[in-house]
């Protein structure tokens, strides 16, 4: 089966027996003992969430996957599963809610160095003896960084470590880190999978079922930050279009980004699709689309930007990203007082409405 066919019929399990096409949600949180599925309980498993699992695996190519009930649990079970006093290599630009799990919830647990990942010699150099985990997110927000994949993959394997990489910009319709040497992949699936701003989740996926897998689902099973049976069947839902809605935002964010660059009133413009981003080669080698996620910088600082945030009518300005309606925030206003994103960069999440509409929108709020 090709990408889309199996994001409409692999997850679906339906045993009714009038055969609805469509997965009903199966609300209970206890099932008989002897049942067929072998289910117990909801929070171990439950017939919406073994779906959403079975078809976030076969889309990434992974052995298994596993869904939590948001993309911070999700990541934050990764840190979990490593033995304290193990060592993190992760990107000086990431997901600033997962920095914060790293460097906060396992203070004197885990040691983290933060390189630049697009630099392979910075990687190098802060390997160490403890280095358990190499954290990867490609591209990364919200300065679109691109990491090469299959070059911190032989990183990692030299190491023994795990390679792990956040592909929530990028989504399987794009990228396939377990195909380019990664062991685990991570998703805020509050983002594209969900698509339409109205459901929280996260979801890990194994290349194999490994010692550190089985740990993963014992968190996730024991520690219990699971998604409800409804938000997997929204997930479900909202997958079975994921391959067009991708396509879309790529397409409008190329147009986006195209103009942004030869705007007077923009400084720099950050998107991996550009022949002049430093990593578009990389880009181009790994990723067969360059998602929807712009950021630019506006000539001159805070103010001027949120003047430009403030004029537009279809770009809400609001945080996350992924859905179809367009949004809009100066990053380093939600980042807090310790960021390092410059305070006149604008991140843009690309939309699915007409981009005439868009750049007609963006012309009369840049003027
Ligand atoms: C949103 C996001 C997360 C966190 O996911 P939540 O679902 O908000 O917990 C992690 N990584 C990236 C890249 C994100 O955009």
């Amino acid at each position: 089966m090709k990408f889309e066919t199996i994001a409409i019929h692999s997850g679906n399990q339906v045993t009714d027996k009038h055969k609805p096409v469509v997965q009903p949600i199966t609300l209970s949180t206890t099932f008989e003992h002897g049942n067929e599925g072998g289910i117990l309980y909801t929070r171990a498993n439950n017939p919406n969430r073994q779906s959403l699992e079975k078809v976030l695996a076969a889309l990434e190519g992974g052995a298994d996957a596993a869904a939590f009930s948001s993309g911070n649990a999700a990541g934050t079970a990764v840190f979990q599963g490593l033995e304290p006093g193990s060592h993190i290599i992760a990107p000086d630009d990431m997901y600033h809610g997962l920095r914060h799990s790293m460097v906060q919830l396992f203070a004197g647990v885990l040691e983290v160095t933060f390189v630049d990942m697009s630099n392979l010699e910075e990687v190098k150099t802060a390997i160490q003896p403890n280095t358990r985990l190499l954290w990867v997110e490609t591209p990364s927000n919200p300065l679109l960084k691109i990491t090469d994949i299959r070059a911190v993959s032989e990183l990692a394997k030299a190491r023994g470590a795990i390679l792990a990489c956040d592909n929530t910009f990028a989504t399987p319709v794009f990228q396939n880190p377990l195909a380019l040497g990664a062991d685990i992949v991570m998703h805020s699936s509050t983002k594209y999978f969900g698509g339409h701003s109205d459901v929280l989740g996260g979801a890990l996926v194994t290349k194999a079922v490994t010692p550190f897998w089985e740990k993963i689902k014992t968190i996730q099973q024991v520690g219990g930050a699971v998604p409800s049976p409804f938000d997997c069947y929204l997930l479900c839902r909202s997958i079975r279009t994921l391959a067009y809605r991708m396509k879309g935002h790529a397409q409008h964010a190329m147009i986006l980004a195209e103009y942004l660059m030869n705007h007077p009133k923009v400084e720099r413009v950050f998107y991996p699709g550009l022949k002049n981003h430093p990593g578009h080669e990389i880009a181009a080698s790994q990723m067969t689309g360059f998602g929807g996620i712009i950021s630019f910088t506006v000539k001159g600082g805070a103010a001027e930007a949120d003047a430009v945030v403030s004029k537009l009518r279809f770009f809400a300005n609001a945080t996350s990203l992924g859905g179809v309606e367009s949004l809009i925030e100066r990053r380093a206003s939600v980042e807090g007082p310790t960021t390092k994103t410059p305070q006149n960069l604008l991140r843009v999440s690309v939309g699915l409405e007409h981009t005439d509409d868009l750049l007609e929108d963006l012309d009369q709020a840049l003027l």
